[in-house]
């Protein structure tokens, strides 16, 4: 069997949380999580799953300045939202620009094929709390 395609029981837990959740967790929630199905499992054991399942291509992982990395379980290109107040990552469900890889390649000489979009700003959950002060 292809290095890929060999499945732990760890991997296949830390892929089944990850797949079943929207809010893009940190390593530390998806141990905490884990744990509950594996006990023993260590914090170290659960990075290397994730760094194993990010380089197969099976998850990304989503760093945004100062903050924890986040892991993302949803494999097809999406736009993604950080907060820069508390460092959530929320999905912004909109069409892909693909006319943009049409402008880079036209600006550049590289043949590109895809890209990455990131927005930043301030979530619902701290502009209400910035009110409530
Ligand atoms: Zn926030
Ligand atoms: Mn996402």
């Amino acid at each position: 069997m292809a290095k890929s395609q060999r499945m732990t029981k760890q991997k296949t837990a830390i892929l089944e949380i990850l797949r079943s959740v929207e809010s893009h967790p940190t390593a530390e929630w998806i141990y905490q999580e884990a744990r509950k199905k594996i006990p023993g499992l260590s914090l170290g054991t659960v990075y290397r799953n994730l760094n194993q399942l990010r380089d197969n291509g099976e998850i990304s992982e989503l760093e945004f300045g100062s903050h924890q990395s986040r892991f993302d379980g949803n494999r097809d290109n999406h736009y993604h939202f950080c907060c820069t107040e508390c460092g959530k990552v929320y999905d912004i469900h909109m069409p892909l620009i693909k006319s943009i890889e049409n402008r880079a390649r036209a600006a550049s000489s590289f043949t590109v094929t895809g890209h990455r979009l990131e927005f930043f700003g301030v979530c619902n959950d701290c502009l209400e709390m910035k009110k409530a002060i």
